[in-house]
C-alpha cells in the first residue's frame, strides 16, 4: 500500500504526537456512457485517506478518538 508515516500533534491536548499514515487519493478517469455510444470522460480523485496509527501518550486518547476529533477539526 502506497502511502507515509505522518506525525500529528494531538487534538485534545496539543503536546502528544500522534503516528499518522496518509495515503493520497488516487485519481482515476471514468468514462460514462457505454461502448456504442461513448460518453465524456471524467477524472475523478478519490478522497486522501488518513489512518490513525496511536493513540496519544500524554492524554489517553484511543486512535479512533483521535481520528474522530481530527475529522470535525478539519486537519484530515
Ligand atoms: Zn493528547
Amino acid at each position: 500500500m502506497v502511502g507515509q508515516y505522518e506525525e500529528l500533534s494531538c487534538p485534545f491536548c496539543d503536546k502528544g504526537r500522534i503516528q499518522a499514515l496518509y495515503i493520497p487519493g488516487a485519481i482515476s478517469v471514468r468514462r460514462s456512457g457505454t461502448r456504442s455510444s461513448p460518453g465524456k470522460q471524467s477524472i475523478h480523485k478519490s478522497r486522501d485517506v488518513w489512518l490513525i496509527k496511536s493513540g496519544c501518550g500524554v492524554c489517553g486518547k484511543t486512535a479512533k478518538e483521535l481520528e474522530r476529533k481530527l475529522k470535525e477539526s478539519g486537519m484530515i
